[in-house]
């Protein structure tokens, strides 16, 4: 089996797991005949299992598949949409605000981590967990916030989150109440306050989400790179992820203070030696770009300022 059952008519297909990354989950979903994926993975993992797993379940690719969504334009999550689109014709659906991801996705390495060049070349968009198999892929429809998704007899909530990139959605099946997280809601293999966001996410949003979508009563929480919560674990995975944000935040107030003033080279560099974040270190390029988006929510919270020329002080 290509495939893990994890409710009735849900299924988990695993791709490799990849450092820090953890593994990529796609979720295939099918209900009365009809299928539906949501993030096809990696260029070759899990999106080589895919189509196996459907037919598996007696499935037709080409004919079944209604639709392939991706919670966001990262290429770990939608690196495989493009073969997939050519091999079932289903339609490709993301938010407005991730598409420009699908038409390039070079753009998340240039436009969307704050990366320098050496940093940039090592991260290349054709190996390990950022495969993609496309170049100027067009979506076939734009999500909407509140917008519905029928598979068979399913309907699934589109929820734009918008926290962990501008453009990321989640899922929620409302009879069994589950949830298809994405990268929002945790990021990283058994600690739900590793995360990171992208130069076009927001740690306001991010925790805004996390506050409405805890109250939703979820028993099945479906994270992209970890294995599922249930029940009663769901809480604490929502509460580990606000404690992991409202941490970074004391972190970095408390370094700046500190400082006097600092940019974010010198805040990542404090962040590092005092260990005291679980946010991904081995790419320094993430934890960066999150301590940017961090003080630009602080700014907007009126907490700290930006000098100018990047250098930060505290209100
Ligand atoms: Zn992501
Ligand atoms: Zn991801």
């Amino acid at each position: 089996m290509a495939s893990t059952e994890i409710i009735p008519g849900i299924h988990a297909i695993r791709g490799k797991f990849a450092g820090e990354f953890g593994f990529i989950a796609s979720y295939l979903i099918i209900s009365e005949g009809e299928a539906l994926i949501i993030d096809p993975g990696t260029a070759g993992d899990p999106g080589d299992n895919i189509e196996k797993s459907m037919k598996e379940f007696g499935l037709n690719p080409k004919s079944d598949l209604v639709g392939i969504i991706c919670t966001h334009g990262h290429p770990d999550h939608a690196g495989g949409a493009g073969r997939l689109q050519r091999n079932t014709e289903a339609p490709i659906m993301i938010h407005g605000s991730d598409a420009d991801l699908l038409r390039d996705p070079s753009l998340f390495l240039n436009e969307r981590l704050i990366m320098d060049r050496a940093q940039r070349f090592s991260m290349k968009l054709d190996k390990g967990p950022l495969r993609v198999n496309y170049r100027n892929l067009e979506p076939d429809s734009l999500l909407t916030h509140g917008q519905q998704i029928k598979i068979g007899d399913l309907l699934l909530r589109v929820v734009q989150t918008g926290g962990h990139s501008a453009g990321h959605c989640v899922f929620y099946e409302p009879t069994q109440k589950v949830l298809f997280s994405g990268d929002e809601v945790n990021n990283f293999p058994n600690d739900p306050r590793k995360f990171y966001v992208d130069l076009t996410g927001s740690i306001v949003d991010k925790l805004a989400a996390l506050d409405s979508l805890s109250k939703l009563g979820i028993e099945y929480l479906l994270p992209a790179h970890d294995v599922p919560a249930l029940f009663g674990d769901v809480r604490l995975q929502f509460e580990g992820a606000r404690d992991g944000i409202i941490h970074l935040q004391d972190t970095i107030l408390a370094h700046l203070e500190a400082r006097g003033e600092a940019d974010v080279q010198q805040l990542e560099f404090d962040i590092q030696q005092s260990r005291s974040v679980p946010i991904p270190t081995t790419l320094e390029a993430l934890l960066v770009t999150t301590i940017q988006v961090t003080l630009e929510g602080l700014a907007e919270a009126g907490l700290v300022k930006d000098l100018g020329k990047g250098i930060w002080v505290t209100i």
